[in-house]
């Protein structure tokens, strides 16, 4: 007969710590307790196995009966007193407790097991009526709402029907506190609760404490499909198929008597790491009212004055816990009339800065090896140290979430075009720039505003990507947001937002407040270079940057990248100076126009490139030549045409019509990268010869470079040669003209299908590979980078696809298509150099897929360099334990 309940308490138990996935987290640990001789109330844990079944058969399996009474039985001898027995009965908690946390999204019963008979046994067993009648009105309100459903239509936030009758019966006795309600009002109380019970329900409260049992646990595993359990799951990823356990237990009461209370500790300061207790505690209160905030609570360090020996108590068993689990504890625990009971222990969630510092603090304290810190470390918190956050005690009103494109929270005046986002910030104000979506005419904007929030776009649009590497908060894609430009304002719903109104985003979350949050500031802290370098030492992976100007170049270096893994040329034409240049080239008549626009990019180009490659002193840098999508660079205002034509000397209408010429239906399918460059070679040749010149001045200065020269959108072997060919000539030409010999090497980006499917002739002409994997996903699913916003939200939302496959690498479709590139690419080289650029290289799923498929890089933007390089640790030690 398969087992269903797992004993635990009195000292010895039948489960395990690492038996989370049957017994739930919380079993799992009560068992740990238990065996460790950790005071713990005596109970059972029925397995996750029951709660499969339960939603497979709509019952409970039968066998479990039996197995519940048994176990019921020896909780009852390990405890003193039985369950039922009206002289003094045992009272039960019925909890919930998934594999992975998820605090107070299922539900919990405290106090069961009392009825009309079992009410006057636990009064007289206490001689304290008071209590008993205090845990009686608990008992039944918690089982009418959760067990029985009932509860206001509208669950509207306010108060449930039995408050409304508990603050009556306050009311009537003239007393602010419920502790004031004495014996009979409390007995009143319960009757009244039945009485709404019976009406609302038509059913009696069951008064046999065997049949409130049943009605708990059914209850419970129920409450794994509750929608708030269902959202809390679809955010963090969690598999519906894990199930929820259930801890049945021996209730102690906090309640009981003035040396009684309940709290709920942290060993550790959870937001900054700090050591020492940390946590609160409710004199006569139980658990759930700590947890509800109905009264304000004392300091854990209170318990000191009135009962020290406790406290001492429960110093040294949180000390044993962390050690014995090595990490740090959020513990709930309850003292029964001078008695220390620990009621649950599991890690403790925790803001970024205090996971890194307690997982310093544990390898220095002893308590873990670096291997083990490093597995605490959770890659995407690091953003937070980062960044600044908001500070969670301050509220400000939530106007509308959207995707979070780039981490850290930023607070500013609302302004609506780049234009006013420089002027209001040149006369000292800090501003958020909320655009329809962005284009590289804003980039100046962008740069100086605190935060951007667009209406469209998604994790891999225009503002998503420049944001992110210049590490400005973003959020694109905000739901229902729309931009009324004309009027210079915007609303959500019903909310209108004028310009220069104040608002607050958080780009890790995706949400946008109205008014002005606290922030706490982001500090790169001793123990953050600590970590980092007992990271380094464990991956394998190299980790780069995408950067586009020397300043990210130095961020990104600052933070750990290993050389340049993507400079994307045409970011470097997004000032407004430099846009006309750009725009002239694309619009010139013949090649003659073409290359004197070019002549004037040339000397940017080189000093640009001069000062990265000097950033990046020793390391290498990997330049994409030009790959404008065309409408990104197009001039669309009449000015903008204005201005191309009195540069070009032409007419307005005849630029107005050379920009219609070029318009394309799809230009992100369109005439962009190396496709440019087949129709006008002039162009790459004049990248390289930037390219070229500058690395000679930089060696002239003693810098050390490395130059990777890279081809993007390449689909065909024809394009990739004929390519290669014009610019090694160029970059041959310029050194042997200087009489230098510079080693550089000639690669390629994968990010179209077919490159990966004829892998193995492109890779004959190139030295490397980068895969793209923005415009591979993008081609993979023929779903717009630009546009997926609109929709993909509702897709995530519903649980139709469990991840943004622009934010982590879709293993199943674009990560076999990779395969298959690396597979044919080092077929015919076995050394061809393999790396990844497009914005997955700094999710933490994604590198580890790069790590498993034996890339030598991730390149990604400079505020990720950190989480790449915990991720590709991670990566390295989850590879050794499976041996790969
Ligand atoms: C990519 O497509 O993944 C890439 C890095 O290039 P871009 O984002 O500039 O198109
Ligand atoms: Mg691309």
């Amino acid at each position: 007969m398969p087992r269903f309940t797992y004993k635990f308490g009195a000292g010895e138990a039948d489960g395990r710590s690492d038996q989370a996935l049957l017994l739930g987290g919380k079993g799992a640990n009560l068992a740990e307790m238990a065996s460790l001789g950790v005071p713990v109330p005596p109970g059972f844990t029925i397995t996750t196995e029951v709660c499969a079944q339960y939603w497979e058969t709509g019952a409970l399996p039968e066998a479990l009966r039996g197995q519940v009474t048994a176990a019921l039985e020896w909780m009852g001898e390990a405890a003193g007193r039985r369950f039922g027995d009206p002289d003094d009965p045992l009272l039960v908690s019925v909890r919930s407790g998934a594999p992975v946390s998820m605090p107070g999204m299922m539900d919990t019963i405290l106090d069961l097991g009392l009825d009309d008979r079992t009410v006057q046994g636990l009064a007289r067993a206490t001689g304290d009526p008071r209590f008993a009648y205090d845990c009686y009105r608990r008992f039944v309100a918690m089982y009418g709402e959760i067990v029985m459903g009932v509860k206001d239509e509208d669950d509207g936030g306010g108060e449930g029907p039995f408050e409304r009758l508990l603050s009556a019966a306050k009311a009537a006795a003239r007393v602010e506190d419920e502790r004031e309600l004495d014996a009979d009002a409390l007995r009143g109380l319960v009757g009244q609760f039945k009485a709404e019970i019976q009406r609302r329900t038509g059913r009696p409260f069951p008064d046999e404490p065997i049949d409130q049992l049943w009605g708990a646990i059914e209850a419970v595993f129920r409450s794994w499909e509750n929608p708030r359990a269902e959202v809390y799951r679809r955010m963090h990823g969690i598999d519906r198929a894990l199930g929820t356990a259930v801890t049945v237990q021996a209730m102690v009461f906090g309640n009981r008597g003035p040396d009684s209370c309940s709290g709920v500790c942290f060993t550790r300061n959870p937001a900054t790491g700090e050591p020492g207790l940390y946590g609160e505690l409710l004199w006569r209160a139980q658990g759930e009212d700590v947890v509800a905030g109905v009264r304000t609570p004392d300091p854990v360090a209170s318990l000191g004055d009135r009962l020290p020996d406790v406290h001492a108590q429960l110093l040294d068993l949180c000390d044993r816990l962390e050690h014995h689990f090595g990490d740090m504890q959020d513990i709930e625990f309850t003292v029964e009339e001078g008695h220390l009971w620990m009621l649950q222990t599991r890690s403790g969630k925790r803001a970024g800065k205090a996971m890194v510092r307690v997982a310093v603090d544990l390898v220095t304290e002893g308590v873990l090896d670096r291997r083990g810190a490093i597995e605490r470390i959770d890659p995407d918190k690091l953003g937070e140290v980062m960044h600044s956050t908001i500070d969670p005690t301050s509220r400000p009103t939530p106007l509308t979430k959207g995707l979070p494109a780039s981490p850290g929270a930023a607070i500013g005046r609302v302004v609506f075009s780049a234009n006013q986002a420089e002027e209001w910030v040149k006369r000292g104000e800090t501003v958020i720039l909320v655009r329809t979506e962005t284009s590289p005419e804003d980039i100046h904007g962008m740069k100086v505003a605190a935060g951007i929030v667009t209406a469209r776009g998604g994790m891999t649009s225009h503002a998503a990507v420049v944001a992110r590497g210049m590490g400005r908060p973003c959020v694109t894609a905000a739901t229902n947001l729309k931009v009324d430009h004309a009027r210079e304002r915007f609303t959500v719903g019903k909310a209108t937002v004028a310009k220069g109104e104040v608002i607050t985003l958080d780009g890790s979350t995706g949400e946008v407040f109205l008014g002005r949050a606290t922030l706490v500031p982001a500090s790169l802290s001793e123990e953050f270079q600590t970590l980092m370098g007992w990271i380094d030492e464990v991956r394998r992976l190299r980790v780069r940057t995408n950067a586009d100007t020397p300043a990210d170049a130095r961020t990104a270096r600052a933070f750990g990248a290993e050389g340049i893994g993507l400079c994307r040329t045409e970011h470097m034409f997004f000032a407004p100076e430099r846009i006309l240049a750009v725009r002239e080239m694309i619009l010139a008549a013949d090649e003659a126009g073409r290359r004197a626009a070019l002549d004037k990019i040339l000397p940017m180009q080189r000093d640009d490139f001069l000062e990265i490659f000097r950033a990046m002193d020793g390391l290498p840098v990997t330049i994409r030549l030009l790959d404008p999508p065309l409408h990104e660079f197009l001039p669309q205002s009449g000015q903008e045409i204005a201005d191309v034509a009195r540069d070009l000397g032409r007419s307005a209408d005849e630029v107005a019509g050379a920009v219609a010429a070029l318009h394309e239906q799809n230009p992100m399918l369109g005439h962009r990268g190396c496709r440019l460059a087949m129709s006008y070679p002039e162009i790459y040749e004049t990248q390289t010869r930037a390219i070229a010149e500058a690395a000679l001045a930089a060696l002239r200065a003693e810098v050390q470079v490395q130059p990777e020269i890279m081809i993007p959108f390449v689909s065909t072997p024809a394009e990739l040669s004929l390519l290669r060919e014009r610019v090694c000539a160029v970059f041959d030409g310029v050194m042997a003209e200087a009489g230098v010999e510079l080693e550089y090497l000639v690669g390629t980006m994968i990010e179209l299908p077919r490159a990966c499917l004829v892998g193995d002739r492109i890779a004959e002409h190139a030295d490397f590979f980068s895969f793209g994997t923005n415009d591979l996903t993008q081609t993979v699913w023929g779903l717009s980078r630009d546009d997926s916003g609109r929709f993909l939200p509702t897709y995530l939302d519903n649980g139709w696809l469990e991840r943004d496959p622009f934010v982590a690498l879709d293993r199943a479709g674009v990560g076999a298509l990779i395969r298959i590139g690396v597979e044919k690419g080092r077929a015919r080289k076995t050394k061809l150099k393999i790396g990844i650029c497009g914005e997955h290289g700094g999710d933490p799923s994604s590198v580890e897929f790069c790590h498993v498929e034996g890339f030598d890089y991730v390149s990604c933007s400079p505020f990720r360099v950190p989480i790449a390089r915990v991720a590709a640790a991670r990566a390295a030690l989850r590879g050794e334990a499976r041996g790969k």
